[in-house]
């Protein structure tokens, strides 16, 4: 059950201009559904038929009555049976025949009147609803008794329109006429279809036709002859009827119309001849079912005030109307005994006009509103139920023919036409909401909508998912940019620490006292660092001078004393002793006025002094200048080598002083060097560095010396051979005075040059002395070191590129490497320049290579590459990094270029 009935509107007539019954809308009607009423104020009747009636086939009476009902609120209007009388014209026989008698038929159609002759000079007069002479049209016989019944069924009402009279009258030419050769002639049935096809619309309504005959209380299907009897079914709860069985036609066209009217005609003809019998004994039966939708009522319906009930237009179902137009062919009406010659039973003919004598009583006891109506009487009187007393608007037009030999019969008719004037019917519209449409439309939506919000959904996803991969992508630039952001950022922290490291130890060195040095001197020595080693000398000299003159004044006060004493010795003894300290005496004068020269000439170099740079040698230790260093000659040569050299074992300090000076002074020669080894000064430097009285300034001369003896590449080996290293490393952990670290460092650092040499010295504390010595921070002292450093690193390079060193540098292993790369950028271009070189020796071999790399050697390799003043060091550099295979990786995983 897709349609639920909501309300049921009564009303009657058409409500059209032009006459026509009026409905008594226009007023508030009220429909009620399960939630409540809903109230429509309704402007127009219903219906969308634009029909105009000209009919003058009026409601007299258009009573509304409301009365209660099982579904609520009906409204219903009085509908009486509307009767039309049609005189048929005389036909050529009734012309021969009744040419002498006088029509027993006069109409007054001024007054809807017909008079029926009694006799000559006495009638009966019968008013009817329209009178229809002989002369009027097929057209105007439609407009005044179908017309209106069209209408109504259009807006949704049952409607009947039925022809009644005696055979021949014109009931059919009334109801059937196709009019195909004259287009005039049409019938009431063509011209209803017509006007239905015209008011409905092909896409939303539709037109559903069944064609019956009823022949002694059987009705067939003229549609389809072989379905023969069909049921009549009857709806236990509203009483309605129908032919469920009966063929429905959906028309389409007119021209469908017209052909199944044609077929029904034949197959009538055929059934007929088929049960011997005529056309006029049966009943030709026309169902029209129209069902309509009322789109324009959906603006009408909702109501802005009640909000409960309140519907949108989607929402709202759409208004359906069925109405059903009944076109009755009646068998002819005259009777049964007339026509006994057609030799039919009188049982026969009983059967046959039973239906119509069944209808007659219905009718009688209708318009006598007798209580009961025997409508199950006949099959005619079930099928009409509805048209007469029931909710149907019904036009009955009754046929009659002008000649007096019918009287009888014509009276019988219009009797009949006048008791169905008096029936009443009531009339009820009928509007469905159409909901099993608005559920599909709703489904239609739903599923339209479903669709959507899964499009919507899977954008949705489609975005999030492209988000999200965006976002991760960003999330790794930003990170890869991080990265490299933060080891730029390390990069640069790296350096400037060592740069700030470098700062605040040159702060630190700026601040530190100066130390008051002895009389050596390097080249990195400040002009007052060497005017404080004259100064030294000079006061020495003039204390030794001192010393020389008090030694001179004691032999004169001795020589003195001698000549006036009381006690002599022999005379010979006395003079060879005088003689004696005359010479001594004399050879002291000679030494006093030399010295004093030399003290002169000395005081005079002070101010030029100058030393030259990058000396490695160890020269003029205690120097008093080339006149010392000649006297030093001299007394080398009057005095012996042998001889010196044994004063250094002295036991007088002062003699043991000189006497290393001395010794010192003559290693700074190339030539002398070997002599003093060979006469064993090796030995004596090195006994005095083992001596146990530390004396740093004896210490700190002989160191000088043996550096200068070290330069001496079979003398590295002799020093070696004698444990120098040791000792070398023991003066250097007692050592404080720079100037005695700068030997001891400088004496390692020639050692440190002897490919020959390096295990040994390794082993012997070298490396660990030589670092050891940094503590002092002096540049003297921090040049020596990064000397000997660069020095050892070359070896080692020159060791490993000959294939036959596969370890890691004995530097880096003894911890050489922090210290290093702290002063590979020492503002002191000597030290500099030495760590420079050692750090691109020490890349040579990539043994080195993860050690640097951690030891943060890379980056000053890298600076080195880049910032070195010297090409070749630079260059060098360059060719370190890029040939070895770790630093290149570190260097692009850093993403430095090179
Ligand atoms: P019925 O169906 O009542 O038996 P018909 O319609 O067959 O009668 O009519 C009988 C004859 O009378 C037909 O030949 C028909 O053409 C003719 N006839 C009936 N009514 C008219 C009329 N109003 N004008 C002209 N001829 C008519
Ligand atoms: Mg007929």
């Amino acid at each position: 059950m897709g349609q639920i009935c909501l309300h049921e509107v009564i009303g009657v007539g058409s409500g059209r201009g032009g006459g026509g019954v009026q409905f008594e809308f226009g007023t508030m009607a009220s429909y009620r559904n399960g939630r409540g009423t809903v109230k429509v104020d309704r402007v127009q009747p219903t219906g969308s038929s634009n029909l105009r009636a000209s009919s003058s086939f009026k409601s007299k009476n258009s009573i509304v009555r409301r009365s209660n009902s099982s579904a609520g609120f009906e409204d219903s209007v009085s509908g009486r049976v509307r009767v039309a009388v049609r005189l048929r014209p005389q036909n050529a026989e009734e012309m021969v025949a009744d040419a002498d008698f006088a029509d027993c038929v006069e109409l007054q159609p001024e007054f809807k009147r017909l008079k029926l002759r009694k006799n000559n000079w006495d009638s009966d007069t019968y008013e009817f609803d329209e009178v229809l002479t002989e002369s009027a049209s097929q057209k105007r016989v439609y407009e005044v008794v179908a017309k209106p019944v069209v209408e109504s069924v259009l807006d949704g009402y049952n409607g009947t329109v039925m022809a009644y009279g005696q055979t021949g009258t014109g009931k059919t030419f009334t109801l059937g006429r196709l009019g195909d050769e004259d287009t005039s002639a049409r019938g009431i049935m063509v011209r209803a279809m017509e006007d239905i096809l015209a008011n409905i619309s092909r896409d939303s309504d539709s037109v559903m036709i069944s064609y019956l005959q009823l022949y002694m209380e059987t009705i067939q299907d003229l549609l389809n002859p072989s379905n023969d009897n069909i049921a009549i079914v009857e709806d236990p709860k509203t009483g309605d009827v129908s032919v469920p069985a009966a063929t429905l036609v959906d028309i389409r066209t007119h021209q469908d119309f017209m052909e199944l009217l044609r077929l029904g005609e034949a197959h009538r003809v055929a059934a007929n001849t088929k049960l011997n019998t005529e056309s006029s004994r049966s009943h030709a039966i026309l169902m029209v079912h129209i069902k309509r939708s009322v789109t324009d009522m959906e603006s009408e319906i909702t109501s802005e005030n009640d909000h409960s009930i309140h519907m949108s237009r989607n929402s709202k179902p759409p208004v359906i109307r069925k109405g059903k137009l009944v076109v009755v062919d009646l068998a002819g009406s005259e009777r049964v005994h007339k026509s006994g010659s057609e030799g039919h039973t009188l049982e026969e003919a009983k059967s046959i006009n039973l239906s119509l004598s069944a209808l007659g009583k219905c009718i009688n006891a209708l318009a006598e509103n007798s209580p009961h109506v025997p409508v199950r009487d006949s099959k005619l009187t079930r099928l009409l139920k509805d048209s007469f007393g029931g909710t149907a608007r019904t036009s009955l037009i009754v046929t009659v023919g002008p000649s007096p030999r019918h009287r009888a019969e014509t009276s019988s008719t219009i009797l009949f036409g006048q008791r169905a004037m008096k029936v009443e019917n009531m009339l009820k519209i009928k509007e469905e909401f159409d909901y099993k449409s608005l559920c599909r439309k709703l489904e239609t939506q739903i599923d339209k909508l479903i669709a959507e919000n899964e499009r919507q959904q899977k954008a949705f996803e489609d975005e999030i998912e492209r988000t999200a991969i965006e976002a991760q992508q960003r999330i790794s630039e930003a990170e890869i940019n991080y990265t490299e952001a933060l080891e730029r950022e390390k990069m640069k922290c790296q350096m400037d620490y060592m740069e700030s490291i470098k700062k605040l130890e040159e702060k630190w060195m700026h601040n530190q006292p100066k130390r008051v040095t002895n009389g050596f001197s390097n080249g990195n020595h400040s002009a007052d660092g060497n005017n404080d080693h004259a100064n030294e000398d000079v006061t020495e000299l003039k204390i030794m001078l001192q010393k020389e003159i008090s030694l001179r004044k004691r032999a004169e006060e001795e020589i003195h004393s001698l000549r006036n004493s009381q006690f002599c010795p022999t005379e010979a003894d006395a003079n060879a002793d005088v003689v004696k300290l005359q010479n001594l005496l004399d050879e002291e004068t000679r030494q006093k006025q030399k010295l004093e020269d030399e003290v002169l000439m000395l005081q005079s170099r002070l101010s030029q002094l100058s030393f030259g740079s990058g000396q490695s040698r160890y020269s003029q230790i205690d120097d008093r200048g080339n006149g010392e260093t000649t006297s030093i000659a001299n007394l080398h040569e009057h005095v012996g080598l042998q001889k010196i050299l044994s004063l250094l074992e002295s036991e007088d300090p002062n003699v043991r002083l000189h006497a290393v000076k001395v010794v010192a002074n003559l290693a700074a020669e190339d030539t002398n060097q070997e002599r003093i080894v060979e006469a064993g000064g090796l030995s004596s430097l090195l006994a005095l560095l083992r001596s146990r009285s530390f004396d740093e300034t004896i210490c700190r001369i002989a160191a000088g010396a043996i550096a200068n003896l070290a330069m001496n590449e079979a003398n590295q080996e002799l020093i070696m051979g004698q444990g120098g290293i040791s000792l070398l490393a023991m003066t250097a952990a007692d050592a404080e005075d720079p100037q005695t670290l700068r030997m001891v460092a400088g004496a390692i650092a020639n050692l440190c040059g002897n490919d020959k040499l390096q295990t040994r010295l390794r082993s012997e504390g070298g490396i660990k002395a030589l670092l050891g010595m940094v503590r002092s921070r002096h540049p003297d002292v921090l040049s020596q070191v990064a000397r000997g450093v660069a020095n050892f690193a070359k070896c080692e390079s020159r060791t490993s590129s000959k294939g036959n060193k596969n370890n890691k540098s004995m530097l880096i292993e003894d911890g050489a490497l922090p210290w290093i790369v702290q002063n590979a950028n020492n503002d002191a271009s000597i030290i500099r320049r030495h760590i420079e070189l050692a750090l691109c020796h020490l890349a040579q071999h990539e043994v080195n290579a993860k050690d640097m790399v951690s030891g943060g050697a890379l980056w000053e390799l890298v600076r080195i590459s880049r910032d070195c003043s010297r090409d070749d060091i630079r260059a060098l550099a360059r060719r370190t990094l890029t040939s070895s295979q770790i630093f290149s990786s570190e260097l692009r995983r850093l993403r430095v270029e090179i």
